[in-house]
């Protein structure tokens, strides 16, 4: 007998590779943070003396899900600017608060929310833009999460830095102090082609080579957007980010809502991502991405929460069924975006846009234990002819019981691991209304 850490005995284990695969009566066997082994119950009793046995009866297990993008903190802003256009939303709401109360502090405190929200969502990593990525990092891993930490450079002053010198500057930095963590990673975030300068991108273009790094970038968000990048530098941005030398297989292209055909094939052609934040779009009135398009020309798609003030959820069960229906819509094709594929670029789709399908994103033996399990006995999914439409249509966040992240359980029988002291939950709670109530003086301010 092998002696292992954990052995998950499940209905059904979806492993994600192969695409549409679901393995009845089956265990995922788990020795230090890994998958050893998906096989039948009855093999894995044979074979393995577990230290610890989870049964999960009526459940699904898939790979934990992964948030291509998010700005973890903005939790704390959930609510402040409901129902207006990007621009008005960003210079009237957003950007006035966060300049009176983003500080490190604000950043945690805001991160381990969206943290603990994201895993009690199936979500085991996030990729996080946003400023103090330190602090975000730092509270992320606090929930128990998978982190890939932006390091987001911006051509304006915040309290964070001075300026886009001064954001990289402090980015590295942030890196050389985390980076002994085996579940941080990082990108390079330049925030978007229209607060990013020319010399500023060329500097993370070279980055991005010298440092093996993926580039995290709002693109092509709105038809604004684009036509005042048109506007002002005499191309579309795109095209200037082409010019510049980010369009490759390292840029994940956030949002990508309007594109022309040669756009697409361009991404197709550099192997580039595209992190699709569908729930985001339709808030913010941006437009609908071209998703079954971008698939079949061989694009990448992953999936974005984005930040919880445009959201307002954390809640890649949603985006995924979002998107599902949303492709099918755009593309007038019912066959556009089937639930496998769907389920697919919410876990190896995510992985393959941050350059890590070799770690996370399936549940093939050798990967991290990262996984989700989504209770499905209720009588919302009953009954079940295949677990998988039925996680991506019937299902949702609320299915979610438990979440391993490298063989650790941060959630168990919904209940986040990181909040089991009276203490801890009482701490984030008040931490949480005490912004609450800083952001409501300012929004009377400005009134
Ligand atoms: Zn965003």
């Amino acid at each position: 007998m092998q002696s292992i850490d954990t052995l998950i005995e499940a209905r059904w284990v979806i492993p994600v590779e192969p695409r549409g695969a679901v393995l009845a009566d089956h265990a995922v066997a788990i020795a230090g943070g890994r998958v050893d082994a998906v096989l039948p119950i009855s093999a894995a009793r044979a074979r393995y003396a577990p230290r610890e046995v989870v049964q999960l009866p009526s459940h699904a297990v898939t790979p934990g899900l992964v948030n291509a993008h998010t700005h973890a903190a903005m939790t704390l802003l959930r609510g402040v600017g409901d129902d207006l256009p990007l621009m008005r939303w960003l210079s009237e709401r957003i950007w006035p608060l966060e300049k009176s109360l983003v500080d490190a502090q604000f950043v945690h405190d805001g991160s381990l929310l969206a943290g603990i929200e994201q895993l009690r969502g199936g979500v085991t990593t996030c990729s996080d833009m946003y400023f103090y990525p330190d602090a975000a990092a730092r509270a992320l891993r606090e929930a128990g999460m998978r982190v890939v930490v932006g390091l987001i450079a911006i051509e304006f002053p915040t309290g964070y830095a001075s300026d886009a010198e001064d954001y990289l500057r402090k980015g590295l930095a942030a890196r050389d102090a985390l980076r002994a963590d085996s579940l941080v990673s990082f990108t390079l975030a330049p925030h978007a082609p229209y607060t990013v300068s020319d010399a500023t991108l060329r500097r993370i273009a070279t980055y991005a080579e010298e440092l093996d790094l993926p580039v995290h970038m709002h693109v092509h968000e709105t038809a604004d957007e684009v036509r005042e990048g048109m506007q002002q530098h005499g191309v579309r941005p795109l095209a200037r980010l082409d010019r510049l030398g980010l369009v490759t297989e390292r840029l994940i292209a956030v949002h990508a809502v309007h594109l022309d055909a040669a756009e697409i094939a361009l991404l197709a052609e550099r192997g580039a991502s595209v992190a699709h934040c569908p729930t985001s779009n339709l808030k913010l009135a941006s437009g609908f991405a071209p998703v079954a398009a971008l698939l079949a020309a061989g694009v990448n798609v992953a999936f974005g929460t984005d930040g919880a003030a445009s959201n307002d959820r954390l809640d890649v069960m949603q985006e995924l069924r979002l998107a599902a229906l949303l492709a099918k819509g755009v593309a007038n094709d019912a066959t556009a975006l089937p639930a496998a594929h769907a389920l697919e670029c919410a876990t190896l789709g995510g992985a393959r846009a941050l350059g890590l399908d070799a770690r996370i994103g399936s549940l093939l033996p050798g990967k991290a234990a990262d996984l989700a399990a989504f209770d499905l006995g209720a009588w919302e999914t009953q009954p079940c002819f295949d677990p998988v439409p039925l996680l991506v249509y019937a299902g949702g966040r609320a299915q979610v019981t438990d979440v391993w992240v490298q063989g650790q359980r941060v959630v168990q029988a919904q209940q986040p691991c990181c909040l089991v002291e009276d203490s801890q939950r009482t701490r984030v709670a008040s931490a949480v209304a005490g912004w609450q109530e800083r952001a409501q003086q300012l929004l009377r301010a400005m009134a």
